[in-house]
């Protein structure tokens, strides 16, 4: 009968969905070996490339460019791949928000031009329950786009507000901004606004469908706010049971 076959339809949608994802998950980590050797050679070879002649240089330059760009396009498959499967969860504890942003401003400066003003507004006292892992990921990709898609600088600024209700973390930038058409569509794998600017920027596409992963695990929401020319704001919503205001005197 009908409510039959409808239950076998499921079992058997949920059966391939189960394969697709084990499938990336081994795909990914099929590659990291082949391409840790290749990194190492062209890493070696790029000590010696002065001597050769410019065009090899150049190939050298870009093979090294390139698989830096591989070796996070499969980081990012894993790391999804991690946070689709429920078996394998990060454990949950409290952490200092600051703390988990001051790691990743570390590494984040280093792709910042002198026209990018960083400030951020970060009470020492604000804490989250979560995944550390997690949620630097998710924060860190939020703060990494900021700064891409604003190649022509501008102010970025990185606040934590809380309240009774709720706490939030939002990143604004002064940057491209999005079209308001393509907003539904950004925490999809692998979708980008405009695919040429993502290439030059080194993007994978896969940042905000980490972003959306990360968020649904601490039961929080994405909230995309942006404007063509002018910028974008990106704001966690986590529920009040996540957030808490220590003395500082307690971390
Ligand atoms: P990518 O690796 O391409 O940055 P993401 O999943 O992080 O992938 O983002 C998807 C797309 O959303 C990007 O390609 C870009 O077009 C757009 N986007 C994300 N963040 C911003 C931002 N702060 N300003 C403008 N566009 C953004």
């Amino acid at each position: 009968n009908d409510h039959l076959i409808f239950v076998r339809d499921v079992t058997r949608l949920h059966l391939l969905e189960q394969m697709r994802k084990d499938f990336v998950a081994n795909a990914s980590h099929e590659l990291k070996t082949p391409l840790t050797v290749i990194k190492g050679y062209v890493e070696t070879l790029d000590m010696f490339k002065d001597n050769l002649p410019k065009s090899m240089q150049k190939g050298i330059v870009n093979m090294a460019e390139q698989s830096v760009r591989m070796e996070q396009l499969i980081e990012d498959l894993l790391l999804l791949s991690r946070l689709e499967s429920d078996d394998k969860r990060e454990e949950n504890q409290w952490h200092r928000v600051s703390d988990i942003v001051e790691s990743i401003l570390k590494t984040t400066t280093a792709i910042m031009t002198d026209q990018h003003k960083l400030a951020t507004y970060i009470s020492e006292d604000a804490r989250i329950y979560g995944s550390y892992k997690e949620l630097y990921s998710a924060f860190s990709n939020l703060i990494v786009n900021a700064v891409k898609y604003s190649p022509d600088g501008g102010e970025i600024n990185i606040k934590w507000e809380s309240s009774e209700l709720n706490g939030i973390f939002s990143v604004k930038d002064q940057g491209l901004g999005i079209d308001p058409r393509h907003v539904p569509r950004l925490t999809e794998r692998f979708f980008r606004v405009d695919k040429g600017r993502g290439s030059k920027t080194g993007g994978t596409g896969l940042g905000l469908a980490i972003v959306k992963h990360v968020l649904l695990h601490h039961e929080a929401k994405l909230q995309i706010r942006s404007l063509p020319g002018t910028g974008s704001t990106f704001s966690c919503h986590f529920p009040a049971s996540r957030v808490r205001k220590d003395a500082v005197s307690q971390s």
